[in-house]
């Protein structure tokens, strides 16, 4: 059984017994980016480790549902992680991608205000690049990231005047590891993913693993979820790093000290009960 510096072995695998006992009611949840694929330098060299896909390839097999939510577009977590049999929510949630699906469902609550992030940026766009900051056109969401530039401290409290001024033109603004995001007012959110995620009623319990602030939307909503009795267990898995907000250790059940201590997991909870893994 893997050991996990960050929470006693008996901890995570006492929280996570339920799910492995009984897989045809049990829900595996996890980000994409910082808690599957390592954070890299720009968004597209991302890549999920071939270990990281086997262990979800076998869990699919197993459970009763396998998904991933990321803050990328549903398709290309699906073409970033390489499973058809998993379901995605992209977009923090403004899309949804079962598995076998080719197109991804949109969030009604967005509904003909999918170009306002755009068109604010279009307004400020000239100011970006001197800034350092690199805009990533992901449809209603649009993000401005500065891992990686000349000066990052400078690039962000520009996205800082960025975030204002979307503030006041009714936008969202939601802040990630080193990237701002802009979104329509009101939408998605991890935690309405997970809501759609669990909505089928032979689900009945749950875990999600993730590393950023916006994982902590999807652990409030699993909290809910068995706070009201309809999850028997839900485990809110913290992927700790250097960058992690400070709520991400305080808001967790369990916490692993890296994107290893969550494959331990996957790898345990692919493993028939009773077995070594
Ligand atoms: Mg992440």
């Amino acid at each position: 059984m893997p050991q996990d510096p960050e929470s006693g072995e008996g901890d995570w695998a006492a929280r996570l017994e339920p799910l492995r006992r009984e897989p045809g009611r049990a829900a595996v949840l996890s980000d994409v980016d910082g808690t599957l694929a390592p954070i890299v330098e720009r968004a597209a060299d991302a890549a999920v480790p071939a270990a990281a896909r086997e262990a979800l390839a076998a869990l699919a097999e197993r459970y009763a549902l396998v998904g991933c939510i990321s803050g990328r577009r549903a398709i290309e977590a699906r073409r970033l992680v390489g499973l058809d049999t998993l379901a995605y929510a992209g977009n923090h949630g403004l899309e949804l991608l079962l598995p076998g699906e080719e197109t991804p469902r949109a969030d009604p609550s967005v509904a003909g205000r999918e170009s306002e992030a755009a068109e604010f940026l279009d307004i400020v766009d000239g100011r970006l690049e001197a800034a350092g900051l690199r805009r990533e056109d992901k449809g209603p969401i649009q993000a401005l990231h500065w891992r990686g530039a000349e000066d990052e401290a400078t690039a962000e409290s520009r996205a800082r005047e960025i975030a204002n001024e979307a503030g006041r033109a009714g936008l969202e603004p939601r802040w990630g590891r080193k990237v701002l995001e802009l979104r329509p007012a009101g939408g998605g959110g991890k935690d309405g993913a997970v809501a759609s995620l669990l909505a089928d009623e032979r689900l009945d319990r749950a875990a999600y693993a993730g590393d950023d602030r916006t994982d902590l939307d999807a652990f409030r909503r699993l909290r809910g979820l068995r706070e009201e009795g309809r999850l028997s267990a839900a485990v809110c898995v913290g992927v700790l790093s250097a960058e992690a907000p400070a709520e991400l250790a305080e808001e967790s059940d369990v916490t692993v000290g890296g994107l290893d201590g969550w494959l331990a997991i996957l790898e345990w909870l692919a493993a028939p009960e009773g077995s070594a893994a």
